[in-house]
């Protein structure tokens, strides 16, 4: 890509109400059958048009054809049952009634093949579709068979990458792995847990990121997120091994997010996908916030080396505020840009 600065989002964004409920996480479909893929369809086509029109760069899917980042990738697979359900603990921070893995696990189809085919016919920008990690699979999971999380996240690893080159082949430039998992479970991320997402990027000749955060705008995390102190250091345990590995793109967050901009530093040489939109907060950034944001960051990342992103995913906004946000974005990059161009002269 030639443009600098080019903009991209996380992730989802939040569901037109007559496909599911707005505002809310695992919302149910309101469509069924052949009109439920019809109205995926025309909520992909819409987010792709809204991206567009707001001057975003690298263009995604929305999350717009699925449930749940994590949950719906699994529902496709084999070995994991969804009407056997445990409460475990999510990222040591909330309860939730899981699936368990009672089974080998694998995948007998394309999960998004089909979906991310379809968002390829509807534009010729760059298109980039995100994946759940394995570690973070793994984590909303009841695992009754491999009894190893070591040993389950490298099957679905494996899963993964079978996917991630099925994408590739449908046209998708960029493939995104999220693993908010890597900011809770340090010493597993030291001991296999990048090896297992390198695994799972292993031969793509796409653009690979891992998108590591703090969670969308919910109470659980917004919680959480009240006892991390004034500074957020989580980022120094997994920066150093990422920067070491094969992943291309580090996503992290950082507005209004009490993460140390110097940290960067940690992952000099890479590409990085910076969040400069708040998703846990309602009030659309002014422009020159975002640009800010920007600037600060430009001290620790080379200008062709920045993406300005969001925080995390959409899902849970209201629809107005995400599109604000969306306009924020590209408008706070196009100030910088300018600038960049300007100091150029
Ligand atoms: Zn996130």
């Amino acid at each position: 890509m030639t443009t600098l600065l080019p903009t991209s989002i996380v992730g989802s964004l939040p569901k037109p109400s007559w496909l599911a409920q707005p505002e809310t996480l695992w919302s149910p479909w309101k469509l069924e059958g052949d009109a439920l893929v019809e109205g995926k369809q025309d909520a992909l086509r819409i987010a792709v048009q809204e991206q567009r029109q707001r001057g975003i760069d690298i263009i995604s899917d929305g999350e717009q054809t699925r449930q749940h980042f994590v949950t719906t990738f699994i529902e496709h697979l084999d070995g994991v049952d969804f009407d056997r359900r445990e409460t475990v603990r999510i990222r040591n921070r909330y309860d939730a009634s899981v699936p368990t893995v009672v089974g080998e696990v694998s995948r007998q189809k394309p999960v998004f093949v089909d979906d991310a085919k379809y968002l390829r016919q509807q534009t010729d920008q760059p298109i980039k579709w995100a994946l759940p990690g394995p570690m973070t699979m793994i984590d909303t999971l009841a695992d009754r068979h491999y009894r190893s999380r070591e040993k389950l996240a490298w099957e679905f690893a494996t899963i993964l990458n079978q996917e991630a080159r099925e994408l590739e082949a449908a046209g998708v430039d960029i493939i995104q792995f999220d693993e908010p998992s890597f900011n809770v479970f340090f010493d597993e991320v030291q001991d296999w847990g990048v090896a297992a997402l390198e695994r799972a990027a292993e031969g793509l000749r796409a653009e690979t990121v891992v998108h590591i955060c703090y969670g969308y705008g919910i109470k659980a995390n917004t919680d959480w997120k009240a006892t991390l102190g004034s500074e957020w250091r989580q980022y120094e345990e997994s920066f150093p091994l990422l920067q070491r590995s094969a992943i291309d793109v580090i996503s992290l967050e950082s507005q209004h997010s009490h993460v140390p901009m110097d940290l960067l530093e940690l992952i000099r040489g890479k590409k990085v996908m910076l969040g400069a939109i708040d998703v846990a907060n309602e009030t659309v950034e002014t422009p020159e916030q975002v640009a800010e944001t920007l600037r600060k960051a430009l001290t620790f990342v080379d200008a062709d080396k920045l993406i300005p992103s969001t925080n995390c995913g959409m899902a849970p906004l209201p629809r107005d505020v995400a599109r604000g946000k969306l306009g924020a974005l590209s408008a706070g990059a196009a100030i910088v840009r300018e600038e960049l161009s300007a100091a150029k002269d």
